[in-house]
C-alpha cells in the first residue's frame, strides 16, 4: 500500500508512521527526517535546507521532490510505503503523481484533522533523542528517566523548530501551503479523514480499520 499522511505539524503523523511501518512492514519515508539527517552530517543538501528549516519555512519544492523521487527508486518501496511530511505543496503532489504514473499511483491520502491547541501542546512538549531520533513527549510519552532516551540512554533535546515562535510560523505555512492538498486528494478520490486529536493507540486502531476496509495490500 502506498499512502500519504497529511496534516499539520503536531498531528501525530510521525508517531503513527513508526507504528504503521512496523505493523505493515513498509518503509517510513519522512522528508523531515531525511533533511535533519543531512543537516546533522553537514551534507550539501543539509546546508541548503537548514536556513529554511530553522525559520519553519518550506525547503524549495524541487529539492524535496528530487529527494523523494530518488528514494522511491529503492527496491524496498516495491510493496508500498508511508510518506510522512511529503507532499507539502500542490506542486509537490502534482510532481509526485507525474513521477509515479497512473498505474502505480498512491492508494490513499489520510488527513489527520487536528486542532491547533493539540498541535501546539504536542510540539512544545516534544523531546527527541539526539542519537536514535526516537520521539517523546514530556506529558504524553515521557521517558522513564528524565531527559534520557529509554532505547539507547542518550540525552533528549527539543528540536529548534519546536520552539514557540517557529511553531507558530510552521502552522501558518501549513495553513497557506499544505492545507490545499486536502482538496487536491479529495478530488483525486483517495482522501480519508481521521481525528489527529486522538491518542496514539486509539488513532492506530482507527487507521488499521480504514486500511482493512479499503482492502489495501
Ligand atoms: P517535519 O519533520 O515534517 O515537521 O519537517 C521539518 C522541516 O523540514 C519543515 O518545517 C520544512 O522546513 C522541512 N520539510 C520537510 N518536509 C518538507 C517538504 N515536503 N517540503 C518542504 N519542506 C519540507
Amino acid at each position: 500500500m502506498k499512502i500519504v499522511l497529511l496534516g499539520p505539524p503536531g498531528a501525530g503523523k510521525g508517531t503513527q508512521s513508526v507504528v504503521l511501518s512496523r505493523e505493515y512492514r513498509l518503509p517510513h519515508i519522512s522528508t523531515g527526517d531525511i533533511l535533519r539527517e543531512s543537516v546533522k552530517k553537514s551534507l550539501p543538501l543539509g546546508l541548503k535546507a537548514k536556513s529554511y528549516m530553522d525559520k519553519g519555512e518550506l525547503v524549495p519544492d524541487e529539492i524535496v521532490t528530487g529527494i523523494v523521487i530518488e528514494r522511491l527508486k529503492n527496491p524496498d518501496t516495491k510493496k508500498g510505503y508511508i510518506l510522512d511530511g511529503f507532499p507539502r505543496t500542490v506542486k509537490q503532489a502534482v510532481d509526485l503523481d507525474e513521477a509515479l504514473g497512473k498505474t502505480s499511483g498512491l492508494d490513499m491520502a489520510v488527513y489527520f484533522d487536528t486542532s491547533e491547541k493539540v498541535a501546539i501542546e504536542r510540539l512544545s512538549g516534544r523531546r527527541v533523542c539526539k542519537a536514535c531520533g526516537f520521539n517523546y513527549h514530556v506529558k504524553n510519552i515521557p521517558p522513564k528517566k528524565a531527559d534520557t532516551c529509554d532505547k539507547c540512554g542518550n540525552p533528549l533535546f527539543q528540536r529548534p523548530d519546536d520552539k514557540e515562535a517557529t511553531v507558530i510560523n510552521r502552522l501558518k505555512v501549513y495553513a497557506d501551503q499544505t492545507k490545499p492538498l486536502i482538496e487536491y486528494y479529495k478530488k483525486s478520490g483517495i482522501l480519508k479523514e481521521v481525528s489527529g486529536d486522538l491518542g496514539v493507540d486509539e488513532l492506530f486502531k482507527v487507521l488499521s480499520k480504514i486500511f482493512r476496509d479499503a482492502n489495501l495490500k
